[in-house]
């Protein structure tokens, strides 16, 4: 009788301190999911922007999205070469254009394709550091190889060119960036560089997409991001032929990023 009696009691003790547990469980479990949804207000926006692999986490600020200049100007970014292909292909667009660019150059294909940095140097382009390997997953790494990966590709350029050259820009692979990544390029003295256009060449829309993506989100200060390397680029070499006029009878000039 007197089980009959405690027993319900304690059953219901146990039932609201189960409940309990359950309510504290769940909120911490959604505390947990909004933190991780909260960093980027617009991840559709925020994966458009970024441009070969599209990172979860918003760039940081101070990265140089900008022309050197201000005015009607645009800098034309190509990234993930140099490759013997495509490269040569851009370099001589460039020049019947009168037109100026930055090459960030993997490290791997440096030193594959010395010949090729010097091409690049004698066009009148500009260098761009894009680490030895282009690990997309550097931002996670130590310090020391994130040294290794930056201060590596530096290097690589220097050997090929067989001249002291001037680097003036490092560009994350993949747009990642870590707090640590900016330190090393600022000690090796380089500017943290992204971009404000991105033409989306990596994903092979084609060539007339590539074309009408730039010209519809391109503006004075701009910097372009486009590919002569990291896979068949013929796509971005054919809607160079069509940009760089279009850009010219705009009214724009070439410049470096700033
Ligand atoms: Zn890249």
């Amino acid at each position: 009788m007197r089980y009959r009696v405690l027993r319900p009691p304690y059953c219901y003790r146990w039932a609201v301190l189960l409940s309990a547990l359950v309510v504290a469980v769940t909120a911490t479990v959604s505390m947990f999911h909004s933190a991780e949804g909260a960093p980027s207000p617009a991840p559709v926006a925020a994966a458009q922007a970024m441009a070969e692999a599209p990172a979860a986490a918003p760039e940081p600020a101070g990265l140089v999205r900008h022309t050197a200049r201000t005015g009607k100007f645009v800098a034309l970014t190509f990234d993930d070469g140099p490759d013997p292909v495509y490269t040569p292909q851009i370099l001589d667009a460039l020049s019947r254009a009168g037109a100026v660019a930055t090459f960030c150059m993997i490290g791997a294909n440096v030193t594959r394709h010395p010949e090729l940095v010097r091409a690049v140097l004698a066009h009148g382009m500009r260098l761009c550091d894009h680490t030895v390997s282009h690990d997309e997953d550097l931002d996670k790494r130590t310090e020391q190889r994130v040294t290794a990966e930056i201060a590596g590709c530096w290097s690589d350029l220097q050997v090929a060119a067989d001249a002291d050259v001037p680097v003036s820009y490092f560009r994350a692979p993949g747009g990642s960036w870590s707090d640590v990544m900016r330190e090393v390029t600022a000690r090796e003295g380089m500017k943290p560089l992204s971009w404000s256009v991105d033409s989306r060449d990596w994903t092979l829309p084609g060539t007339a997409q590539i074309v009408t993506t730039v010209q519809q989100t391109v503006q004075p200060g701009a910097v372009v991001l486009l590919h002569d390397g990291g896979g068949k680029r013929a796509q971005t070499v054919e809607a160079l032929g069509v940009l760089l006029p279009w850009l010219v009878a705009q009214g724009y000039q070439f410049d470096v990023p700033g």
